[in-house]
């Protein structure tokens, strides 16, 4: 028999699990461990609320978690209720899922202002983290500052520019609804330090911009590079960029009784944010490219900025005891290979890129890796796997939240929905486990 260690049970967690099913059926107890009492990570607080199709991959995760050789360990503290030591003297492999849930820094003076956030914490309290849904954001100013050209920051611009009615079918928390239907801002800047052919960010999404009922895209035409310069670029980016110059060639009539402008800034990189206790302003560089890379050019701006969201990159929690790779934010680890025995997975092993899909191959490969090294050293001690922690849960009187308990949380979610909404998260631990009956 294989015991098997998941920690975290998003994406990465999952597909690994579903790897170990497939390679050793019967063979093989996994226990999927999760600080939160609810399963899915990413799935269930970091996909936007109005992307219900990609968050339907939870389905797959579910015949997974149905299966009796997996279990869902729910609201334990890998770290702290149970060290990745301790688990090693327990399972084969102990393989690190847990993700990037920190903000990259944007480390520049005034980022302590009220109403400056990271994207962990802005889409968290969208999206009802118990760690983040207590945020209020003020969104009683006019302009609102998204820092970055990555898929997160058009999640954070569109999220800002939906009116109520654009949330039908959405899971939106109801705390983050409610303010955003009173929201006031009326202008969105998106700020890249670098060019149009740089941006990160995806065609489908990109084009969502272009779809919302009171907001426009605002793209200026002299931003853009001659239309020629897009040939060699690869067939994804140019999409994205035939998406840029259509935004370009709105005209007014167009932009008719749009309320929301979402300005794209090109060539313009952060330098300090200021305000009165609050963010009111932030001061820009202009930058030009030096090769791939962002150059000042000692030109400086001013923008207006009631709310800034820096949307710039994760890094993933380190764990005490486990090597950490402090440049790159994640585990150190050689083709997510930590130490003899310890594993990471997803974005804690390659950082935070690609898309859900990209941590099935992830995952798969992740079993791969630990089955050789499980056929390498035949004949170790047994391990005691899942029966083993149980006693140590017991004696740490841990109270294990079971998938079987997230299926009564999930019911109760279901039924607590706003009309048209799938779900009302719980938003806190306490009333998570309360719902568990
Ligand atoms: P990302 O794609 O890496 O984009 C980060 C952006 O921040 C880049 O434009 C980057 O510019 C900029 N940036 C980094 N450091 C900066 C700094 N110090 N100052 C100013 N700008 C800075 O990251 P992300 O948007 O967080 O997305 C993470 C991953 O999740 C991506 O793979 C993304 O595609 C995926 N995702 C997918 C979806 C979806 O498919 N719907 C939704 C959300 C996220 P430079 O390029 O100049 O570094």
């Amino acid at each position: 028999m294989r015991h098997i260690a998941i920690v975290g049970s998003g994406p990465a967690g999952y597909y690994t699990a579903e790897a170990a099913q497939r390679l050793w059926g019967d063979a093989v107890r996994v226990d999927i461990f999760d600080l939160l009492p609810v399963p899915f990570g990413l799935i269930r607080t970091g996909v936007a609320p109005d992307h219900q199709s990609i968050k339907g991959v939870s389905k797959r995760y579910e015949k997974v978690a149905l299966n009796e050789n997996v279990r869902f360990i729910g609201n334990v503290a890998v770290g702290k209720d149970v060290s990745v030591a301790e688990l090693q003297g327990l399972y084969d492999a102990v393989v690190l899922a847990t993700g990037a849930p920190h903000d990259r820094p944007l480390d520049l003076p005034g980022t302590g202002l009220a109403n400056v956030f990271g994207s962990a914490a802005f889409v968290g309290w969208y999206n009802g983290h118990p760690q983040h849904a207590g945020l209020e954001p003020d969104l009683s100013g006019a302009t609102a500052i998204v820092i970055g050209m990555g898929n997160v920051a058009l999640d954070v611009a569109r999220i800002l520019a939906k009116t109520p009615a654009e949330f039908a079918g959405s899971d939106i928390v109801s705390h983050a609804f409610d303010a955003l239907a009173d929201s006031r801002i009326q202008r969105i800047v998106i700020l890249g330090r670098r060019g149009p052919h740089q941006i990160a960010m995806t065609p489908k999404e990109l084009g969502e911009l272009g779809e919302l009922a009171r907001a426009a895209p605002v793209v200026e035409p002299a931003d853009l590079p001659p239309p020629e310069a897009d040939e060699p670029l690869d067939p994804g980016l140019r999409k994205s960029i035939a998406h840029l110059r259509h935004f370009a060639a709105l005209g007014a009539g167009e932009r008719a009784g749009k309320s929301v402008r979402i300005e794209f800034a090109f060539l313009a990189q952060p330098v300090s944010l200021h305000g009165d206790g609050s963010v009111r302003e932030i001061k820009v560089e202009l930058t030009r490219l030096a090769g791939e890379r962002a150059e000042g050019t000692g030109v400086f701006g001013h923008l207006p900025a009631d709310l800034v969201v820096s949307c710039i990159g994760y890094r993933t929690s380190p764990i005490a005891g486990v090597p950490f790779d402090e440049r790159a934010g994640r585990f150190a680890n050689e083709e997510g290979r930590i130490a003899a025995g310890l594993y990471c997975v997803g974005w804690a092993r390659r950082g935070p890129t690609g898309t859900i899909g990209t941590n099935r191959p992830d995952g798969y490969a992740a079993i791969e890796r630990i089955a050789e090294d499980l056929e390498r050293t035949p004949g170790g001690e047994e391990k005691q796997g899942r029966a083993a922690f149980d006693a140590l849960a017991a004696t740490r009187g841990l109270d294990v939240v079971t998938f079987r308990d997230w299926k009564r949380i999930e019911e109760a979610e279901e039924r607590a929905a706003r009309e048209g909404s799938p779900r009302e998260k719980f938003v806190d631990i306490a009333a998570m486990i309360r719902a568990r009956g």
